[in-house]
């Protein structure tokens, strides 16, 4: 990635924007408890960058303290989780952004998985799981197999 590029993303509404300038110093998953539960997912995916690398605009994010000196923003309008900050050590003052909030995620690789001790167990399960383009079947959702379309194709 350039030095100089810029990088855009926000909330779900849109209320809480932010820009990053030049490479993240990090890109990977986290399956620790705080970032599942801070997520909603079953493993947080991070991008992290020098806090002076991260301009917030529009509406104020706000900060949960989820310990000592560690916060986790989200928009207080749409609820979406878009932060980790806090002390990088030797790096000084990080923002780790989640992934899913950047308007183009799929330009970020995850390289690394943090806490994977605290894994979900399925993690690295072999994924067989069936595919579909949208939900699968009429609902409810999870009572049915492919729809007549079948499972997408790679
Ligand atoms: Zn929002
Ligand atoms: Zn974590």
């Amino acid at each position: 990635m350039n030095r100089d590029v810029t990088m855009t993303g926000g909330c779900m509404c849109g209320a809480v924007r932010y820009a990053t300038t030049g490479d993240a110093f990090i890109v990977g998953h986290c399956h620790c408890e705080s970032c599942r539960k801070h997520s909603g997912a079953g493993v947080g995916t991070l991008v992290g960058f020098k806090a002076d690398q991260v301009t917030f605009n529009g509406k104020p994010r706000d900060i949960y303290e989820s310990s000592p000196d560690v916060g986790r923003a989200f928009c207080s309008k749409c609820g979406t989780p878009l932060t980790w900050e806090g002390e990088g050590g030797d790096i000084g003052p990080i923002v780790e952004i989640h992934i899913g909030t950047f308007d183009s995620p799929h330009i970020f690789v995850p390289t690394s998985h943090a806490f994977y001790n605290e894994r979900l167990p399925w993690v690295d399960k072999p994924e067989q799981l069936p595919r579909y383009e949208g939900f699968p079947g009429d609902s409810p959702i999870l009572q049915h197999g492919p729809t007549k379309e079948g499972p997408l194709k790679a």
